[in-house]
């Protein structure tokens, strides 16, 4: 059977115009390297959005999927199967967890995380201790349970009404979380580092005081770390580096490397609620994700690889630095590890977007979040020479827009 050729002009005659991708169609990719239809060559600092882990093909990985592409696929979870049990058992080993729910998306994972949050405490409390506190600019997902836990009013509108009982509040403010917390909360919901909001930390101090006043009014405190976990900030999860252990954790892009899957994990006191019958996913668990799941897990869980992402976070500071010193664009480096955002000056706020097509030009593959905010999230095992191009491409990116601007 012959291929139809296909081009990115067809994307926009058969698909739903919710998303603007970039004017390429990658078509494979080795290692922390990326080609177009064209055979340009790109390197790659978007890892497709903190998901590809380990760069592209990565040889365990592929050597895993074909294995098991020659066992089982699927199942349901009327069974269970291997792949499931040993992942659920390493993400337990190497967090504060007990028990693991597995599903396809990180959206997934926090809707999990969201119903868990209110079914403990109706079985625990009562219906009325169902209020959610979460956080301006967070982002959890795209679900009508998500984007209301989400910060993001953008996200919200148009699809309203939707679930009621979630209050936002400004990040990283104690006060404004003490006053609002109370015996109605079932749940305080946070990003360590809020990713899609703009690369912003979250203050250890914050996260503390979380923590105490969950303790303090009985409600569980959930860790969004779809974003920030599977060794993105240099620890395997961010919450071991804050030192502060949620009650459920939800993880995805990275976990998978690049296939579908996303996890909640908490503790044998919050799962009970989560009893037979009372949630579910068809695909969740499934025998080919888990199987490679298991391999990102195994790969990046290790004190090398992870110092190693220390490392190259310094290698990529150190070459923005110098980018800055000629060009004083960026206002500030953000985020931890190889999660990576640089805002802009007042100026260029507004104008990532510029960037982003300008580095393609060059070709670099590399994300915003938000207006203002550059962001990289590239696999946790770039080669340092990789980063070394890039950033020359970027600089030169930079220089094409500051020029095109000029003139
Ligand atoms: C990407 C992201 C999500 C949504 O994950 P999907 O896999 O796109 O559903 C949720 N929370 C955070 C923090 C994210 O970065």
């Amino acid at each position: 059977m012959t291929k139809q050729s296909v081009t990115r002009a067809v994307f926009d005659e058969v698909m739903v115009p919710n998303y603007n991708p970039q004017q390429m169609v990658p078509v494979r990719g080795l290692g922390s390297r990326v080609w177009d239809q064209d055979d340009n060559e790109y390197i790659d600092f978007a890892g497709g959005i903190a998901v590809t882990a380990l760069g592209h093909s990565h040889p365990a990985m592929v050597a895993t999927l074909k294995e098991q592409a020659d066992k089982i696929w699927h199942l349901s979870n009327t069974f269970t199967n291997e792949p499931a049990l040993r992942l659920a058992k390493k993400l337990c080993d190497a967090t504060f967890a007990d028990k693991v729910f597995f599903c396809n998306s990180g959206t997934e994972a926090n809707e999990a995380a969201f119903k868990l949050a209110r079914k403990y405490s109706y079985d625990n409390v009562g219906p009325e201790k169902h209020e959610i506190i979460s956080f301006e600019q967070s982002f959890h997902g795209r679900s009508l349970f998500t984007v209301s836990v989400g910060g993001q009013k953008k996200y919200r509108e148009g699809f309203e009404p939707v679930p009621a009982g979630i209050t936002h509040l400004p990040y990283n403010d104690i006060e404004a979380l003490k006053a609002a917390i109370s015996e109605r909360t079932c749940a305080v919901v946070l990003e360590p580092i809020q990713g899609e909001g703009g690369v912003i930390n979250a203050d250890v101090e914050f996260v503390k005081a979380a923590r105490e006043l969950c303790d303090q009014y009985g409600a569980l405190l959930v860790f969004d770390e779809v974003q920030t976990g599977a060794g993105r900030t240099g620890s395997f999860f961010a919450y071991q580096k804050y030192g502060v252990t949620p009650d459920i954790l939800t993880s995805a892009k990275s976990l998978g490397g690049g296939i579908p899957i996303g996890a909640m994990l908490t503790t044998d006191k919050c799962a009970g609620s989560l009893n037979f019958g009372t949630h579910g996913s068809t695909y969740g668990g499934n025998p080919l994700a888990c199987a490679i799941a298991e391999v990102v897990v195994d790969e990046i869980n290790q004190p090398a690889v992870l110092e190693a992402v220390e490392a190259k976070r310094a290698l990529f500071v150190e070459g923005l630095e110098a980018i800055n010193a000629k060009h004083h664009i960026f206002k500030e480096t953000r985020g931890l590890g190889l999660l990576i955002g640089v805002e802009l000056v007042e100026q260029w706020h507004g104008k990532a977007a510029l960037f982003l097509a300008a580095a393609r030009e060059q070709g670099l593959m590399m994300l915003v979040a938000g207006p203002k905010v550059l962001r990289m999230a590239p696999s946790l095992i770039i080669p340092d020479e990789d980063i070394k191009q890039g950033l020359a491409k970027l600089e030169a990116a930079i220089e094409s827009v500051i020029n095109s601007e000029e003139s």
